[in-house]
């Protein structure tokens, strides 16, 4: 019987099963949900761990995995904006940004359906799924510096 190996570069038992899709290049810092796309030396970090004290990591780690579902979806909408098939087809982005927030929208039904939900208007043009990713980062980031000021705030009131 031939001896089985494992292919590292192979992504696809993992990415075989649903909504657990493989980050190529896993952020550096403990268990973040966030591709590490931005590169320090050797070790990739995520938007939100870059630049962080190392103190701080596991606390922004936090706001990211009880945000999972916003993160998903942020990672989602970088999926398909990197496609080749899809950056370039606005009926299939319409309706994966249709879908995208069929998923999101029963997580955060009452108290952050409104800062979330896709249409906001900006200069008279609805929001396309592109800008909407866009949106949900910077109210991750948001969330991030909430609770870094809060553990600050504690020294600087
Ligand atoms: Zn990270």
């Amino acid at each position: 019987m031939a001896r089985q190996t494992f292919n590292d570069d192979d992504d696809s038992i993992a990415n075989s099963i649903p909504h657990k899709p493989v980050a190529r290049f896993a952020c550096a810092a403990g268990q973040c949900p966030m591709p590490g796309t931005i590169f320090t030396g050797s070790t990739g970090l995520c938007v939100y761990h870059v630049g962080a004290h190392a103190g701080d990591w596991h606390r922004i780690t936090r706001v990211l995995v009880d945000w999972q579902c916003v993160m998903d979806e942020i990672n989602a909408a970088r999926r398909a904006h990197c496609s080749h098939d899809l950056a370039g087809n606005p009926d299939a982005l319409e309706r994966l940004f249709g879908d995208a927030w069929k998923r999101l929208q029963p997580m955060v039904a009452g108290a952050w359906e409104d800062d979330l939900k896709p249409g906001a208007v900006k200069a008279g043009q609805p929001e396309d799924y592109r800008e909407w990713g866009i949106r949900l980062e910077r109210f991750i980031g948001q969330r991030v510096v909430e609770i870094l000021r809060k553990r600050l705030g504690a020294k600087a009131a």
